[in-house]
């Protein structure tokens, strides 16, 4: 009657099968970086206990780390060569955790994240694990990166009011954009990929993540 609490690597484990993989989380390296980097190395102690619900958590600063769902879903949408020699970009750096997840299915992620003691808790959370194939700036990520463009991918994981002009620019032949767009509380998730000169566009999904902040984005009073 009284069920023993799951370990966390149980917790895990049950939540790639129930969250993940039941809902049409296909790709195997998704499945698979899920199941092996801990979740819950990337929040506050107190909260390792629902490291592994499905629910966006509090990282501090008013920022969250996204769902696990939302994380596989977007790193799922790029569509990263299965050759890990991918080069990423990922805006909104948070607690890192989506840092990790692509660090592992790429051969370098570039991450920017506007507050500094989260980029800098990142870090340590990443270092922590080992993970030295993440490089992360402070800034405003709605200008890109775009030294080190162009990217096999760009996730956005912040809400922009539109896609910010300087990210399309900054993607490879092929290469997918994934960001959420729209009002302020309810957004849809837009996959763009280039092809030649063109942009063509696919909503996935209709999301709710905090806002980008900034030029591209909302002001701060905004919200
Ligand atoms: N990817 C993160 C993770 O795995 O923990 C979750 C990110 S959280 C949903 C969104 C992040 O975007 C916040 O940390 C926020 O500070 C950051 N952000 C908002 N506007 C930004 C901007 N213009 N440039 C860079 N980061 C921004």
């Amino acid at each position: 009657m009284f069920g023993k609490k799951p370990s966390l690597a149980e917790a895990q484990a049950r939540m790639v099968e129930k969250q993940l993989a039941a809902r049409y989380i296909t790709d195997p390296r998704v499945l698979q970086v899920m199941a092996e980097l801990p979740r819950h190395a990337f929040v506050a102690e107190e909260l390792w206990g629902q490291a592994y619900k499905d629910t966006p958590l509090p990282i501090g600063y008013g920022q969250t780390i996204s769902q696990p769902y939302m994380v596989a879903f977007m790193t799922q949408a790029l569509q990263l060569s299965a050759d890990g020699q991918a080069t990423v970009l990922e805006i909104g750096t948070g607690s890192g955790y989506q840092a990790a997840i692509l660090s592992r299915m790429a051969a370098k992620v570039y991450s920017i994240e506007r507050i500094p003691e989260l980029a800098e808790q990142a870090r340590q959370n990443l270092d922590a694990l080992g993970i030295d194939n993440v490089e992360i700036k402070v800034a405003d990520g709605g200008y890109g990166w775009p030294e080190h463009a162009p990217y096999d991918g760009i996730v956005v994981t912040a809400a922009a009011p539109e896609v910010p002009a300087p990210l399309p620019a900054q993607l490879a032949e092929g290469a997918m954009l994934v960001i959420p767009t729209g009002p302020r509380r309810q957004q849809e998730l837009l996959r763009l990929q280039r092809r030649g000169d063109r942009i063509i566009e696919e909503r996935l999904a209709p999301v709710a993540f905090v806002p980008l902040i900034g030029e591209h984005g909302w002001e701060e009073d905004e919200y």
